[in-house]
């Protein structure tokens, strides 16, 4: 059940840091709901302030340049399977992007709000992790970058501390160019959280690897050899994570299907 909670939409980033800092742990930033709205009806989070992330100039920029792309906090996961630079530069965003509930939800739903809610079952994260992004933190103290290797602490928890939002996301341009595939399983053929996903990302001949659902938090595998055999790596990727047995699936299930998807990857992405 919804209660009353204020609602604000600063007009400018420093407006929003002045408010995340007199308002203090009694605030969330609301980007588009999609995680926020339902834990607030079930009484996981019970703001008196809701700060809206997406009105701000520059919230909604998608940009590619010199140094790589820029996410901003209101680009919604349509908004990067619409962007003809990020199907050619970072092909792999689009397929976790595509993986990512329904429609509907992916157009309000922000990439920026999925690594914050920082579930074991992102589908963003992973390419995140392939491709070498950060996350640019600022608070009314200033800023700090951190990789998204290093976000990640916890099952929904991140290093982002009290008065820090998460200000954009930036992909460098060495990893523009990065292809792949993202396997997820599912217990339905239309849209549900992952049992298990598995993203192999290749550039340059360099391989890499990372898993969602199946640790606290989503894992990156990079340290493939090019002479590793494929039975080595799936033991490299296996001994990375530590699925547990859930409503969703078993341990074993998804250890074994781990185990599938890295060796069709291997077969599939040249
Ligand atoms: C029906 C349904 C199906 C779903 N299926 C999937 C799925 O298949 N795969 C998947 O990965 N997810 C799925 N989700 C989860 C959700 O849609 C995604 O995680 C989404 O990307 C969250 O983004 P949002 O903009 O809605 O975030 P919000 O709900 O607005 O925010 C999420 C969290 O991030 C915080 N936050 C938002 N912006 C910032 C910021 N700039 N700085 C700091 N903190 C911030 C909020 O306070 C909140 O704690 C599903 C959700 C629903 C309702």
């Amino acid at each position: 059940m919804l209660y009353e909670f204020r609602y604000l939409a600063p007009k400018t980033a420093s407006e929003l840091l002045s408010l995340m800092d007199s308002e203090g742990p009694d605030c969330r930033l609301l980007a588009g709901g999609t995680d926020l709205i339902p834990n607030i009806r079930v009484g996981v989070f019970k703001p008196k302030l809701l700060i809206d992330v997406k009105r701000h100039a520059g919230a909604d920029r998608l940009s590619y340049g010199n140094e790589g792309l820029s996410i901003g906090p209101a680009v919604t996961i349509n908004d990067v399977l619409g962007s003809r630079e990020i199907r050619e530069k970072y092909p792999v965003l689009c397929k976790c992007a595509h993986e990512l509930a329904s429609h509907q939800v992916r157009n309000r739903a922000t990439v920026v709000g999925n690594v914050v809610n920082a579930s074991p079952c992102s589908d963003m994260a992973p390419a995140l992790l392939c491709l070498d992004a950060q996350a640019v933190l600022r608070s009314k103290n200033g800023c700090r970058t951190v990789t998204f290797r290093d976000f990640f602490t916890g099952v929904k928890k991140t290093v982002l501390t009290q008065g820090e939002y998460l200000e954009s996301i930036k992909i460098p341009i060495a990893s523009a160019g990065s292809t792949g595939r993202y396997f997820k399983l599912k217990r339905i053929a239309g849209h549900d959280l992952g049992i298990v996903g598995v993203l192999m990302t290749i550039k340059d001949g360099q391989r890499r690897f990372a898993v969602s659902s199946a640790a606290p938090t989503p894992i990156l595998v990079d340290n493939i050899a090019a002479k590793d055999s494929p039975e080595e790596i799936v033991a490299k990727v296996l001994g990375a994570v530590s699925p547990i047995s859930d409503v969703r699936g078993t341990k074993e299930y998804r250890e074994h299907m781990i185990g599938v998807y890295v060796r069709r990857l291997l077969g599939e992405v040249k």
